[in-house]
């Protein structure tokens, strides 16, 4: 283990930002804006390699490393001019969580340590306030308690009641028939007086000791050493293991814990806390952004109890000018505010989100990191630095999740339809949302896991209500800015959220929402019960009764630009699984290069064309299935034409029928006895029938090319389909590039019955026509022995498209059908990293496909490889594909633009790993 402490403070720091991985993200922050000159209290890191340390003895500090903190300790004190533990010039520290990676309000901070019965008339008497010594003494023996003791923060509350009640009476106000939210609205923190404020801090000190059976720590060192290992402990708490398993960050980090010298925004209206973005989180709007709030401290702003003010005049947005803003209340500290934001943007050339606090009108820099932002604000935010040359096109191109772009996607609030309007909070998180209203988050997680869509709905969220707000379709909270827990928490999950939504109360488990006339009068209440269905427009801020119809997303310029930077560097072509005319336009919008997948058997379903397909499977004998067939066939080719319309010019994958063919069969004795209505054929013969075609294991049965062995004249039908209305679309001036793809081969011999079947329908076809057009012939390489046999598979196709929905199925032996029951647990057992169904199993599906590449290409130079299935939308799979040199990959109409940004990633990712590029 290297030094164990990293110091920052008088303009010089031992750390900067390139050492995240030893001092957190923000111990890292914080010596590189002490570095950079900025306004910063000074303080130390303990690393994460002690954090390692800690937990590989036990849960014991390494030696040596307290002797290292006391030595830091003296280090601080002469910069500012007092001393830890003295009660004449008083020094308070924080006590700060801070990993690799961000993680909000998932860890433990402890402020105001250092204080004790003696100490706190050393801090009043230094600081002109008892009320403020007593305030900040009473807030860290809650918090210590809370996080170091194990005595939980709600036993307080009662003692908090009674003090206000005190406080209550000295003002004169009737406190009687209060309730606890009402008590605090009317005696906030700031009315609490010394005398009800000693008398708080005592009766906190005896809930200790009942608690615990020992007085509350009275030894500044004694509560560093405390403070330390739970801010190492909250590493492994519950909600940080949550927090850590959505985001993939490892456990073997560890944290590291800042001691920093305390700075007072409680000081009077002189001071204050606040948080800001050098951009707009969620449009992604070049404007300074944020909120504060004047004579706070701390969480104040993001624990939402109070509704922080904006820090510019403007900052509402809505032209009004706000007097209550930084700007208005303190235009100095602001000015100074905007210069420290534009120098950290210009030296981290990346928003940053920042926490900030003014002692006495003397601003501090607390926190800085790169923020969190929605899709949108990514995609704007990449592609303006860009052309303010911040950053290289490429670097803008890397910098967007491509997860994240799939918000942008999704549709809106209809503008046209009718709608309820319920109330209007704060546009914290964009995106439409409709769905139960539930009020915790444990309601949420248990009815999101029956399938319903729901909106959890809170006064404010905690760390605590994780678990439902990643249940939620959207969150909906009375209390809080834009930056509270829940609009943060929500933003980076892609979800709806409209915060601070001052109109609706909630408790007991009903949220009452007043409605207000034009002018801002109450007018009526109304009840919204758990169950009942609500909207959100995270857009807007606005909250809608029942169910909004929504439209579909309309993509922004920035947008476009950033496709079309990603197209210039992306190899792997981009197609889509589209079945029909109206997908495939969706699809070509979104920017695909052709259909990667037409499944033809959901063109079956339709009310007219299900009985003919009925008729056909349940016909005895080739005449009558025939019959049946000449009735789908017209049905057939007009989709496909209209198809290779949408499609002009492009390529277009069209699969023969796949499933087996019990999924057509009628589902219940209305269904049979209509169709025996219509075939003239008795009931029981047709459920006889029926019951021949039951398989015991159907994805392993009768389907796929096998079909075509026994019954080849559905192949026939689809084939002449097909070749018709290729023709048809040619003899009209359109360019068409049809694929037929045979799905579930295994051998040669198929391949070959069926490719002369193909050719043989296409043939009669020309000559029928007069006209030939180009019809290629393929396979899905979806079973374990289509890709070992690929090298005899590639002498009768033309391209290969891997299946790897099929191939994972059956390369691993699990149904998808039943995996839901189990795979969940593999994926927490740590057995596999992700659903193999959604992130492609590499090491072994993964091998089954280079096995195909190599022996397909070695049989057929040239041959088209591609991907079609779900992981043809994922990007890390994707960027095994690029790796693998596929030709393309094929996704759903709405992941294309993810999958073309993430095909550029991947480009951009084998460039680098090739070697240093000659320019940029
Ligand atoms: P989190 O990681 O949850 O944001 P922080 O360690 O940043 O926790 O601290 C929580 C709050 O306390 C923040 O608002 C921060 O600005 C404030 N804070 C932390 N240290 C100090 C300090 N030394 N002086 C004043 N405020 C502080
Ligand atoms: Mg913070
Ligand atoms: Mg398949």
């Amino acid at each position: 283990m290297g030094r164990s402490i990293y110091f920052f403070g008088g303009g010089q720091a031992d750390g900067d930002a390139q050492q995240k991985e030893l001092l957190g993200g923000k111990g890292a922050g914080l010596a590189e804006m002490t570095r950079l000159g900025i306004p910063v209290p000074p303080g130390f890191t303990v690393t994460t390699e002690v954090c390692n340390a800690y937990y590989a003895a036990g849960r014991a500090l390494p030696a040596g490393v307290e002797d290292e903190i006391r030595a830091a300790i003296g280090r601080l004190e002469p910069l500012l001019d007092a001393r830890f533990g003295s009660a004449e010039a008083p020094l308070l520290v924080s006590v700060r969580s801070g990993a690799r990676a961000s993680m909000p309000g998932m860890m433990d901070t402890i402020l105001n340590l250092g204080l004790n019965d003696e100490i706190v008339r050393g801090l009043a008497k230094r600081t002109g306030s008892e009320r403020f010594a007593l305030d900040a003494y009473r807030r860290f023996i809650l918090t210590y308690a809370d996080i170091v003791l194990g005595v939980p923060r709600d036993r307080f509350e009662e003692a908090l009641g009674r003090a206000r009640k005190q406080a209550a009476a000295r003002l004169g106000v009737d406190a009687t028939r209060l309730n606890a939210a009402e008590l605090e609205r009317k005696v906030p923190d700031s009315l609490l007086d010394p005398e009800s404020l000693a008398a708080l801090i005592q009766r906190q000190k005896d809930i200790v000791l009942g608690a615990t059976g020992r007085p509350f720590p009275d030894d500044p060192h004694a509560q560093l050493w405390g403070a330390i290992r739970a801010v190492f402990d909250s590493w492994k708490n519950h909600r940080a293991q949550v927090y850590r398993k959505m985001h993939d960050i490892p456990e073997a980090w560890g944290t590291a814990c800042n001691v920093q010298a305390m700075v007072f925004g409680n000081l009077g209206d002189d001071s204050g806390t606040g948080v800001a973005f050098t951009r707009d989180p969620s449009t992604g709007e070049r404007r300074f952004y944020g909120e504060w709030l004047p004579n706070a401290q701390g969480e104040d702003v993001v624990a939402g109890v109070r509704t922080p003010h904006p820090l510019s005049r403007s900052g509402a947005g809505d032209g009004v000018d706000d007097a209550r803003s930084l700007e208005a209340q303190m235009p100095e500290v602001y000015a100074e505010l905007v210069e420290v934001q534009a120098t950290l943007e210009r030296h981290f050339r990346d928003m940053q989100d920042l926490e900030f606090t003014i002692q006495q009108k003397k601003l501090f820099l607390l926190q800085c990191r790169t923020g969190k932002r929605t899709g949108r604000a990514a995609v704007r935010i990449a592609v303006e630095m860009a052309k303010e040359g911040l950053i290289s096109q490429r670097e803008a191109i890397l910098r967007v999740d491509p997860g994240s772009i799939d918000q942008l996607l999704h549709p809106s609030i209809d503008p046209s339809a009718p709608k309820k309007l319920l109330a209007r909070g704060l546009p914290a998180s964009p995106g439409a949302a409709t769905g139960q209203v539930v009020f915790s988050a444990d309601e949420a997680e248990r009815r999101a896991g029956q399938g319903k869509a729901v909106i959890l709905v809170r006064s404010e969220t905690s760390p605590e209500d994780i678990h439902g707000m990643k249940a939620a379709r959207g969150i909906l909270t009375a209390r809080g800015g834009m930056t509270s827990h829940a609009a943060v928490v929500a933003r980076g999950m892609g979800k709806s959220c409209v915060a601070g939504c001052s109109a609706i109360s909630v408790s007991q488990g009903q949220m009452a929402v007043t409605l207000y006339d034009d002018h801002g009068h109450p007018t009526d209440t109304i009840t919204v019960k758990a169950g009942d269905l609500i909207t959100l427009d995270g857009g807007t801020g606005t909250v809608y009764l029942g169910a909004v119809p929504t439209v579909p997303a309309a993509l922004s310029g920035e947008f476009e630009e950033l496709m079309v930077w990603a197209d210039a560097v992306r190899r792997l072509r981009v197609r889509s699984n589209a079945d029909t005319p109206h997908d495939a336009r969706t699809a070509r919008n979104f920017g695909a290069e052709g259909i990667g997948l037409c499944r033809t058997e959901h063109m079956f379903f339709d009310e007219e064309r299900i009985q003919a397909m009925r008729e056909m499977i349940l016909a005895d004998g080739e005449a009558g299935r025939r019959r049946a067939l000449a009735k789908l066939l017209p049905f057939q080719r007009g989709d496909f034409v209209g198809v290779f319309r949408e499609m002009a010019g492009l390529p277009v994958t069209i699969r023969l029928l796949d499933p087996p063919l019990h999924e057509f069969l009628p589902q219940d004795e209305a269904q049979l006895h209509q169709l025996s209505k219509a075939m003239g054929v008795p009931a029981q013969d047709l459920s006889r029938k029926n019951e021949e075609l039951v398989e015991y294991n159907p994805m392993l049965g009768h389907r796929g090319c096998r079909l075509a062995i026994t019954s080849p004249e559905i192949y026939e039908m689809q084939a002449r389909a097909i070749v018709e209305a290729a023709c048809e679309v040619a003899a009209a001036g359109i360019e068409v590039e049809p694929e037929i793809m045979i799905p579930l081969s295994m051998t040669r011999r198929e391949l070959a019955i069926t490719r002369a079947l193909v050719e043989g329908v296409a043939e009669k076809v020309f000559a029928e026509k007069g006209r030939r057009v180009d019809v290629r012939f393929g396979t899905m390489i979806e079973l374990p022995r289509a890709a070992l046999v690929a090298g005899e598979l590639a002498e009768e196709a033309e391209f290969f498209s891997f299946g790897t929905n099929d191939l994972t199925q059956t390369a691993l032996g699990i149904s998808r059908d039943d995996a839901g029951r189990f795979l969940g647990a593999y994926v927490e057992a740590g057995i596999f990293a992700r659903d193999p169904f959604q992130s492609l199993d590499v090491a072994g599906v993964g091998e089954l496909v280079e096995i195909g590449r190599d022996r397909g290409r070695a049989a057929r130079p040239g041959l088209k490889l591609g991907v079609c299935g779900e992981h043809g939308g994922d990007p890390s799979s994707i960027a095994f594909f690029e790796r693998a040199g596929l030709d393309y990959v094929s996704c759903s109409p709405f992941r294309v633009p993810v999958a073309r940004l993430a095909a550029a990633q991947a480009a951009l990712a084998a460039e680098s790993a090739r070697g240093p590029r000659a320019t940029d």
